[in-house]
């Protein structure tokens, strides 16, 4: 541990050179969330409330995590890198983050960007007090609004999106008011944002007209709770008010969640991930069970895509509920053939084939009576790069799988998120310029089979104008300005392979 100072002017005890642990990453090489947010206000110490809904929300960010709390007429920040246990695994933080309103965040790494300049909250002060802020998602006009604001003379510390994010709310406020400031920074800022904010003592929830990213409200008996998913809500003994409308501005006050204004918005775009892998399956984002989508996903494939066989696997975690759907719907029996060693490191940037082949190998075993002699279909929720999926193709054969039919439960990736899921560049997406047969070669199955978008949007059961699929069809639900995709690209490029 060293001790530094936090951006709100007191002592805060930062963690360094924590490793990240992602249970879910195979090799990394999943898609990935940026963050959850979280914010409380209550009658009681809202320390512990956050730190549990950090905890319960880790899938979304494992790169840092942090809380802001209000008392004594200030904000004090606590953050650091590494899970949300590691950062807060002392005795002396709950004294320090004293308060009953508070907001936190967890963030995930993108290679290149893993600092602590980037972990959230946010801090700034101005005329008005302190502001802070926990922000998921990416705008995309960050680079011309940080450049049009440091013409004016602003001064920025980092190089994040949510610190732009910050600075415009800030000066907006300042100048017209919460309500106008809101509105004037929602008309400037592109791209997606679920945020929570606190300006002092108060404690508002905002998100972007596309509504991309989920965000939704709850109350215990202690108060009121805000959170990325609604699975927060349930481990702290929460209901669901309802969730945080697209473009919508809202104060929680004590008694209760005051609408600033929502702005209008022809459509939405909430992330298809969000149901195929992002969520935790326990959550219900914008009224739709994550695990009902994904068990629909798999009845999908099976209908689209039978198969004779004698066994349905999982890759774990990520494609269990599609596998269990594809059995539910073909009638072929569902095993875990495949088991995941959870607390081996990380892969994410191994330098070579070999590397790589081998950190799978440590990650994953099979159970080889499931397997052997068995014509097996192996179903995952998606493939990125590809790679993952040739090791465990090949896996399962060398334990004597006597076929391996591989179906994926969403739609191939083919393009790039500009909306804060780090998706490779186009180039390394396995499906970009292959049929499904050179893919289907690539991984050296003796099938394979994607889940159309039809099949997709009627898994998820919402009109398929009202989701975001630009990784599937380049198409994007807002203009992505070709500067955002230069330093998107960039950034993504500093990715080892
Ligand atoms: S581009 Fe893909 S990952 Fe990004 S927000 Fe849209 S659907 Fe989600």
């Amino acid at each position: 541990m060293v001790t530094t100072r936090t951006t709100s002017g007191k002592r805060g005890a930062l963690t360094v050179d924590s490793q990240p642990q992602d249970s879910d990453h195979i090799d990394g090489l999943k898609p990935s969330d940026h963050c959850a947010v979280v914010g409380y206000r209550g009658n009681d110490p809202g320390f512990g409330i956050l730190l549990t809904a950090l905890k319960t929300l880790q899938h979304r960010g494992q790169e840092s995590a942090g809380i802001a709390t209000f008392s004594n007429s200030t904000i004090n920040v606590r953050k650091g890198m590494g899970l949300v246990a590691e950062v807060f695994n002392d005795r002396y933080t709950d004294s320090y983050l004293t308060g009953n309103v508070g907001i936190g965040h967890t963030r995930y790494s993108t290679a290149g960007t893993k600092s602590m300049e980037n972990a959230g909250p946010f801090l700034v002060t101005n005329s008005l007090g302190h502001i802070a802020i926990s922000h998921n998602g990416e705008i995309t006009n960050a680079d011309p609004l940080r450049e049009e604001m440091m013409k004016l003379g602003l001064t920025f510390l980092t190089t994040s999106d949510t610190e732009v994010l910050l600075m415009e709310l800030a000066r907006d406020i300042t100048n017209y008011g919460v309500a106008g400031g809101i509105k004037m920074a929602m008309d400037r800022l592109k791209g997606s944002y679920a945020v929570t904010l606190m300006i002092n003592d108060r404690l508002f929830a905002i998100r972007d007209p596309l509504g991309i990213r989920p965000l939704v409200l709850g109350k215990s008996d202690a108060g009121y709770i805000v959170a990325s998913e609604t699975c927060a809500l349930d481990i702290l003994g929460a209901r669901k008010i309802r969730d945080i409308k697209p473009g919508e501005a809202v104060e929680i006050t004590d008694s209760g969640p005051q609408v600033l204004f929502q702005k209008p918005s022809p459509r939405t775009a909430h992330c298809m991930f969000e149901y195929v892998y992002f969520a935790r399956p326990d959550s219900v984002i914008d009224n739709v069970e994550v695990f009902k989508s994904r068990i629909n996903l798999g009845h999908h494939l099976a209908r689209e895509y039978p198969v004779e066989a004698d066994v349905v696997i999982p890759v774990p975690d990520s494609g269990r509920a599609q596998a269990l759907g594809y059995s539910q719907e073909s009638g072929i029996p569902y095993s875990e053939g495949l088991i995941k060693n959870r607390f081996s490191d990380r892969t994410f940037i191994m330098p070579t084939q070999e590397a790589r082949k081998k950190a799978v190998a440590l990650k994953l075993n099979t159970i080889k009576s499931e397997i052997e002699g068995k014509r097996v279909i192996l179903v995952d929720d998606s493939i990125v790069r590809g790679n993952t999926m040739k090791h465990i193709v090949s896996l399962l054969r060398s334990s004597g799988a006597a076929e391996v039919h591989v179906r994926i439960g969403s739609p191939p990736i083919v393009a790039p998120c500009y909306f804060g899921v780090d998706m490779k560049t186009k180039d390394q997406f396995v499906a970009t310029g292959r049929t499904i047969e050179e893919i289907r070669e690539e991984i050296g199955a003796d099938s394979l089979g994607y889940v159309s978008i039809t099949g997709l949007v009627e898994s998820i059961g919402k009109p398929e104008n009202s989701l975001c699929l630009g990784c599937l069809t380049g198409m994007y639900p807002t203009q992505v300005p070709s500067q955002a995709k230069t330093v998107r690209q960039k950034e993504l490029e500093s990715f080892t392979e």
